[in-house]
């Protein structure tokens, strides 16, 4: 920044990162995390793609490094593995979205599971998860963590009895979805937030599906909430990547076993995250109002048997839902009336929908579940961990409403 001239340089100082105080999520995610000026005055932050960073003088060496011990670390950077300022800026704008105190961006969504889990959980600790949650997370923890001698309860996302059942004096991490993959299920988060305080157990949220505009989990009393950022937050379906968000204590550790275990994020992606979020609110409040007319549509269809939408009075979580969420998101399933032939020939139908796993993007993407996402399992298995064989998931992208419905109906009339 040393060619600002000094005007906008104390002008930053006032303006800099964190210290915006904006109310609205649009105007949050629009500014927050980028200064006010930056070089040659710039509208938009540049890429900082770099590796290192210099200092002009040894003196400059030592201050930084004094200010890594206590207190408040100066705005430099060293190394590409332990911060940049791009990363630094897109970190700052979902800390303001989500409220966190501290947020740190990583390689993916699966790194910002697993890498505060690593982080909590020492040989000999236990873990609370619910069912319904992303395939890999229940892997991760069913059979990688054991490895550690770290062992794994799964209860009913939303049974609090078995929930305290399964507590142990050893259990350090609770963690859970909201809504949940593939059926939106809604867990109340002021509960799951009071369990894990009584038993000084950390609580995670994946809130990858709700994003910062329809829930903020740490108002709810939540510890750390985790995202795919590669879903919503991005939102154009052209990166991977993940954010962990909570409080200082907890992500500062996290970011420097993050920065051992160099499952780092990148500047390019940071930028096209900052790019993405800015019409964060946007999106997700045109997916909200779509994905609501497209699952009022599938409700009323014969040949849909049934419809897991948050939005819906029908639905067992809207009720919570509606307390704890400002919009019920862009994802739904819905199971057809036919077999697995059937509901091939409805997804080969779409003209709109692309047959793709992600979910988030500008793009409508519909799967089936059991040949997308459970193909290895037997008819029987997938039936033990609840997944049919005419379960359809649609991601809402930002096309029109009538668009999408209208390529659903011509769909379903071959079914
Ligand atoms: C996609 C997804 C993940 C994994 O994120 P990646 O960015 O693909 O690693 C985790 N949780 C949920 C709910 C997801 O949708």
């Amino acid at each position: 920044m040393s060619n600002l001239p000094g005007a906008a340089r104390e002008r930053n100082e006032k303006n800099n990162r964190g210290e915006m105080k904006v109310e609205g999520q649009s105007t949050r995610a629009v500014h927050a995390g980028e200064r006010r000026f930056k070089s040659y005055h710039a509208l938009v932050d540049p890429i900082f793609q770099t590796s290192a960073f210099t200092f002009e003088t040894m003196s400059e060496v030592v201050e930084y490094q004094e200010s890594q011990g206590q207190g408040q670390p100066i705005d430099r950077f060293e190394y590409g593995r332990y911060g940049n300022p791009t990363i630094a800026a897109a970190e700052a704008r979902l800390a303001a979205l989500e409220n966190a105190e501290s947020v740190i961006q990583v390689a993916s969504g699966m790194a910002a599971i697993t890498i505060p889990l690593l982080y909590l959980l020492p040989a000999g600790s236990h873990l609370i998860m619910t069912d319904d949650c992303y395939r890999r997370t229940r892997q991760f923890c069913e059979t990688y963590l054991k490895n550690f001698n770290i062992a794994c309860t799964v209860v009913p996302l939303g049974d609090f009895a078995a929930l305290e059942a399964a507590v142990r004096p050893e259990t350090y991490a609770l963690l859970s979805e909201t809504p949940s993959n593939p059926y939106l299920r809604i867990l109340d988060l002021e509960r799951f937030a009071e369990i894990g305080r009584r038993h000084d157990a950390i609580t995670i949220i994946d809130s990858t599906l709700a994003t910062p505009i329809n829930t903020c989990p740490l108002d709810w009393g939540i510890d750390l909430v985790v995202h795919s950022a590669t879903k919503y937050l991005g939102g154009h379906n052209d990166l991977v990547a993940g954010f962990i968000a909570g409080k200082t204590v907890l992500i500062k550790p996290i970011r420097n076993l993050n920065g051992i275990l160099g499952s780092v994020s990148d500047p390019n992606t940071a930028y096209l995250l900052l790019r993405g979020m800015k019409t964060l609110a946007l999106r997700v409040e045109h997916q909200n109002k779509t994905a609501q007319a497209v699952a009022e549509f599938l409700a009323a269809h014969p040949a849909v048997e049934q419809v897991y939408y948050p939005g819906l009075s029908t639905h067992p979580g809207y009720e919570i839902a509606c307390r704890q969420m400002k919009g019920f998101g862009g994802l739904l399933s819905f199971k057809l009336r036919g077999d697995v032939q059937a509901c091939y020939r409805f997804i080969d139908a779409l003209q709109v929908f692309f047959i793709s796993a992600s979910l988030g993007g500008a793009e409508s993407l519909a799967i089936h579940v059991a040949t997308h996402a459970y193909y290895d399992l037997s008819p029987e298995e997938r039936l033990e961990v609840g997944i049919p064989d005419n379960l359809i998931r649609l991601a809402i992208g930002i096309e029109d409403a009538q668009d999408l419905i209208a390529d659903l109906d011509q769909a379903l009339k071959l079914v």
